[in-house]
């Protein structure tokens, strides 16, 4: 039995990356997972890997930042599994890259509703259980770029330090109501993002060599880590996979 056996989670964004490696560590540790993306036919990949470890998890579409799709989200996961303990709020996206005069208003504004509005979404659907049940955990995916600004990513930066904001706004009003909130930053890591970001050559993040970046597997072993009773200490907090207690205690090796 796993540490986690008898929850459920949610994890947006787990087609690819640190989503999908989230997922398949929550189902390692034994949680029920509810996989989402825009199709769900993305997440196939993820959902075998769960299947081949013997665990149990699902794939539904769900764009985060149309607010209906993600309160159905929900719905498909009560229905599938009757409870839900764990949100993941992962699923992101870094355009529109650029100075903030080249960048497209509409682009722009999708990134925030994406990233802020996605957590949001995500956020307000759960918390409605949560309350009722008095636990949950919500993990809002932050970065480095929520606490300083990065050239070439006004869109990416403000969002992110919105749900730094977000983070605590649901700490605040849910945290004695037995809700745990975490805002975890993965550290820069091997995915699909960063090639993105690799290709734009902006600013010091996209000169680092991909041999230097981290394996999502190492973000996902914090995530499960948070979901569990040993994290509760931290609840409310923003922390960062740099921190070498938190990597400690998460069974992570030093830095
Ligand atoms: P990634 O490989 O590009 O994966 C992004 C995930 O989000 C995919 O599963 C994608 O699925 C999903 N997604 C994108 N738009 C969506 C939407 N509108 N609705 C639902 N899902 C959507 O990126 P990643 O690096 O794993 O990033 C995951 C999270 O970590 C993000 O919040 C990111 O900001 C954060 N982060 C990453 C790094 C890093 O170095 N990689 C550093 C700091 C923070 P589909 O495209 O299939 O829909």
């Amino acid at each position: 039995m796993g540490q986690l056996s008898g929850q459920v989670a949610i994890v947006t964004g787990a087609s690819r990356g640190i989503g999908a490696a989230a997922a398949i560590e929550l189902a390692r540790q034994g949680a029920k997972v509810s996989l989402s993306a825009r199709t769900a036919a993305a997440c196939n990949d993820t959902l075998q890997k769960i299947s081949d470890l013997g665990g149990d998890a699902f794939a539904a579409s769900c764009d985060v930042s149309d607010y209906a799709a993600v309160e159905k989200l929900v719905q498909e996961t009560m229905e599938r599994f009757g409870r839900i303990d764990i949100l993941v709020n992962n699923a992101g996206i870094i355009d529109p890259i650029g100075r903030l005069t080249d960048t497209d208003p509409k682009e722009w504004m999708r990134n925030i509703e994406v990233n802020l509005a996605g957590v949001y979404h995500g956020t307000r659907a759960a918390l409605k259980l949560f309350e009722a049940q008095k636990s949950g955990t919500i993990i809002n995916i932050s970065s480095g770029a929520a606490h300083g600004p990065m050239e070439g990513w006004s869109a990416y930066c403000s969002g992110k330090a919105a749900v730094f904001m977000m983070t605590r706004a649901t700490a605040h009003e849910f945290g004695e109501l037995g809700v745990r909130v975490f805002g975890f930053a993965p550290g820069v890591v091997d995915t699909e993002m960063q090639v993105l970001i690799r290709g734009s050559g902006i600013n010091p993040v996209s000169e680092i060599p991909r041999e230097n970046l981290a394996a999502a597997e190492d973000p996902a072993k914090v995530i499960a880590w948070l979901c569990t009773d040993e994290a509760n200490d931290l609840a409310g907090e923003e922390l960062t996979i740099r921190d070498e207690t938190l990597r400690k205690r998460a069974g992570l090796p030093p830095a």
